[in-house]
């Protein structure tokens, strides 16, 4: 038997049974394992038990003097429970815990005997022994819980025996001194086992416990590990973009130069088909390099940090209408800029934002019907809403994610203008400064765009 520290132990495999007898197998395996209380919780009680013990002696020698025992004669009674308690505080300071416990232990039983024995062995004073062993199992270590069990049955069968009026004040006990022995040990069984049960669903809880947390640390690493992993490719994406549409700038200006010389030159000089490809290939290298520009904007956007610069909206929203200029004529439609915040973050990526979201709200406009735009921006729980709303054709619910992703258009050529990186390219700035955007629309009577942006993204102003 050790008396050294207790060692938590986290989890409870079933222990094995032996030689086939499965029902004692079970039965032991329904019994608590034992120490595998954490040592601060083990502390913690012990203060409480020990402190308990402590408080007896004085306790029982004024109920002791106050029944009219002489006070030397209870001064040696209870020398036992102090040496008890003394001796439990020294070998706990000197780490040895489940001797400690068991010392205390011992200790409060002999402080119920003594009860009983100040009490003329009355059988109400019985119950001190019920609530001292149930208390004992809050060690949840067999050796003070069997020590103190054992204590009991020593002490009356054998008390009992030897002398049964101080233990049992009853007539049929002090005839029958085994039988009532029996009857004794009948409650404390009964009442240690409640304790026992206790203790046991204590111990599978913090071994559930000990598993969810072992679980959820095993998770937690395997979940940075993927972070790590997708954050890592996404880096080597967004390389990969800005590298290549980079370098394919170069080469595609030869095209597209090339392409103009070729127009320019032999414009009318051969027949007719071959000045039509030679247009196709002009607008084709064109379109190619307004792809490439926004993706290069795409891969540049969150490379570096949200810099902390007030930018008056209003301000770059009115800019952004003037770099409209043409569009709006084109169309014959309006831009309303109503009340907008100051807020901090990144002007170039926030007026690259504004742009697309009005330059689509004039794009997407009703067949013969002049496009009208309006931005303006609200206070919603401590955040900035800014809204960009057209009365244009609007967009189907079921399409209000999918047109965030790259390169997702409603539209072929055809129809409208455009290469689908414009919205994918506002998420992503949004996102940058810490914010979202989202669409509401009912797929008829327009869209409004809607990007909230956090409130420390505000300004001081
Ligand atoms: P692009 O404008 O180059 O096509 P975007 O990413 O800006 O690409 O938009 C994606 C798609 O979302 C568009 O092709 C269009 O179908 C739809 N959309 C965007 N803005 C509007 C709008 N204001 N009204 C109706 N549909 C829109």
């Amino acid at each position: 038997m050790t008396t050294g520290a207790l060692k938590p132990a986290p989890a409870l495999p079933a222990r094995p049974s032996r030689g086939g007898r499965a029902g004692a197998g079970r039965l032991i395996n329904s019994l608590p394992r034992g120490g595998t209380l954490p040592e601060e919780d083990f502390d913690r009680r012990h203060r409480v038990i020990l402190g308990l013990l402590w408080a007896h002696i004085p306790g029982l020698f004024i109920f002791a003097v106050a029944r009219g025992y002489d006070v030397g004669h209870t001064f040696l009674e209870l020398a036992i429970v102090a040496a008890f308690a003394l001796v439990a505080t020294l070998t706990w300071r000197r780490e040895k815990r489940r001797l400690s416990a068991t010392l205390t232990s011992l200790g409060l039983l002999t402080c119920s005997a003594l009860l009983v024995h100040f009490w003329s062995g009355v059988i109400e004073a019985h119950f001190h022994f019920f609530v001292m062993i149930v208390l004992l199992t809050l060690y949840e270590d067999w050796v003070p819980f069997l020590m103190a069990a054992l204590y009991v049955l020593l002490h009356h069968g054998i008390g009992g025996a030897v002398d049964p009026g101080s233990v049992f004040n009853h007539a049929a006990a002090i005839e029958n001194p085994w039988r009532w022995a029996g009857i004794h040990a009948l409650f404390v069984t009964g009442a240690g086992a409640a304790g026992v049960v206790a203790w046991r669903q204590q111990e599978r809880m913090r071994a559930d416990l000990v598993q969810a947390n072992d679980a959820l640390k095993r998770a937690t690493i395997e979940l940075e590990a993927h972070a790590g992993d997708l954050g890592r490719s996404n880096r080597e994406l967004e390389t990969f973009a800005y590298v290549a549409s980079h370098d394919l700038q170069e080469p595609l200006r030869t095209v597209g130069g090339f392409a103009q010389l070729l127009g320019q030159r032999y414009e009318g000089k051969l027949d007719a088909e071959a000045d039509e490809f030679i247009g196709y290939i002009s607008e084709g290298a064109t379109r190619m390099q307004t792809m490439i520009n926004e993706l290069l904007l795409y891969s540049r956007v969150g490379r570096t940090a949200v810099p902390h610069d007030p930018v008056d909206l209003r301000e770059l929203a009115e800019h952004v209408e003037a770099s409209l200029a043409t569009q709006i004529d084109e169309s014959g439609g309006t831009v309303e800029i109503g009340q907008l915040p100051t807020v901090t973050g990144d002007s170039s990526e926030l007026a690259r934002m504004l742009q697309n979201l009005i330059s689509n709200g004039l794009k997407f406009h009703k067949p013969g019907e002049p496009p009208r735009v309006a931005v303006d921006a609200e206070r919603v729980n401590g955040e900035w809403q800014i809204a960009v709303a057209d009365d244009g054709i609007g967009i189907p619910p079921a399409q209000g994610e999918r047109i965030f992703g790259m390169f997702q258009r409603l539209h072929g050529r055809g129809e409208y203008e455009g290469t689908g990186l414009g919205l994918a390219l506002c998420r992503k700035i949004a996102e940058h400064h810490g914010g979202r955007i989202w669409v509401e629309s009912n797929g008829e009577g327009g869209a409004r765009f809607v990007v909230a942006l956090p409130s420390e993204s505000e300004a001081a102003r």
